[in-house]
């Protein structure tokens, strides 16, 4: 009898282990949605391969959730492509916010730059992951953490080149929060933006970013850079827009080489342009909640992707730039982590 009920127990809290591992929480959202779950998208797709993809995508989302999403005429919801060479993300959602927490317009982008190589290629399910994840962002999911059921994890792969998106149509954590969503009201948000966010007289606009590579390591970080420097910042250029794409705006600032701790050392004692993300003009306000923009007299360790002659980009952003605070110490803008720069130079086996 005693044997039976341990076994039981055994058996329930191996039952609520699996389950742990095999649900996942709840996907954050955004704090934004479309005002019906009837909801029109435009296929730009620029051929039948990238349509297939939004195609797709849909259909997942209509069949696992209370939304329909349908494919029609509207300017106001569009999903293609481009080719994006200087940027480090395959995927990104350019949302147009109204004050009432619904979308004004919706542009979600499959990065072509990205699909076409052939680590994305050769991996099952990758490129469609990232179609099926910018609809969850247009429905109103934020990111789920990386290493979850969820198709809203932040990246493509992982650094080690494991595709992170092992879950690569809706999860149920993405479905209870998509139903929650629009049958119920709106989830708190994970990055919530708030009235002061809002200019007068200018649109507002809160990038999804998704990466091409979730960073595991500052080994593979510097490992992928094409230059790691430690910088002053010696003057911020302000908005400069590169495209017709908010994702085009981007901060510029001028910055000081002090140390070359990996790349071309010619730079050393130069000057290059840091181009961050983001932006604003007469318009429109573009932000991105994991881009910190650098200032005047900032002093900085980056790890950098070249865009362009004495042009270059941080690696997935605030995750590339470490401050150096008054007590030497460095503070990662993403993460908020301190470490020495002794310990960043050995964990990125610069030294
Ligand atoms: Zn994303």
């Amino acid at each position: 009898m005693k044997k039976k009920i341990l076994s039981v127990l055994l058996v329930s809290s191996l039952t609520m282990l699996l389950a742990n591992s095999v649900f996942a929480a709840d996907t954050p959202t955004l704090g934004y949605k479309w005002s019906s779950k009837n909801i029109t998208y435009q296929n730009d797709g620029s051929n039948t391969v990238y349509k297939a993809l939004w195609t797709t995508g849909a259909k997942e989302w209509n069949d696992a959730t209370v939304v329909t999403l349908s494919s029609g005429t509207n300017s106001n919801f569009t999903a293609g492509n481009k080719s994006v060479a200087n940027a480090t993300w395959d995927g990104i959602m350019e949302p147009v916010y109204n004050t009432n927490k619904t979308f004004k317009s919706v542009k979600v982008w499959v990065n072509s730059f990205y699909t076409s190589q052939s680590e994305y290629i050769s991996t099952d399910n990758a490129i469609q992951s990232i179609a099926t994840h910018e609809l969850g962002h247009a429905l109103g999911l934020a990111h789920a953490p990386e290493r979850t059921l969820s198709v809203m994890v932040p990246a493509t792969f992982l650094s080690d080149g494991t595709f992170a998106r092992l879950q690569y149509f809706p999860g149920i954590g993405d479905e209870n929060s998509v139903n929650s969503i629009y049958k119920n009201s709106l989830s708190p948000s994970q990055y919530g933006l708030d009235e002061n966010d809002f200019v007068e007289g200018k649109e507002l606009v809160d990038l999804d970013i998704s990466w091409s590579k979730w960073y595991l390591n500052l080994k593979d970080l510097a490992r992928d850079a094409d230059l790691v420097v430690k910088a002053n910042v010696t003057a911020q250029n302000g908005t400069v827009v590169t495209g017709e794409n908010f994702y085009d705006y981007k901060q510029k600032s001028e910055i000081y080489i002090q140390e070359v701790l990996k790349g071309d050392s010619a730079l050393l004692n130069q000057k290059v342009s840091l181009y961050q993300m983001g932006g604003e003009d007469q318009n429109v306000v573009v932000k991105y909640h994991g881009t910190t923009p650098l200032v005047e007299n900032d002093s900085v360790i980056l790890y950098l992707k070249k865009t362009g002659h004495n042009e270059y980009i941080p690696i997935n952003e605030d995750v590339s730039i470490f401050k150096v605070e008054a007590n030497e110490q460095l503070i990662n803008l993403q993460s908020h982590k301190i470490i020495s720069e002794l310990k960043l130079m050995e964990e990125s086996t610069l030294q």
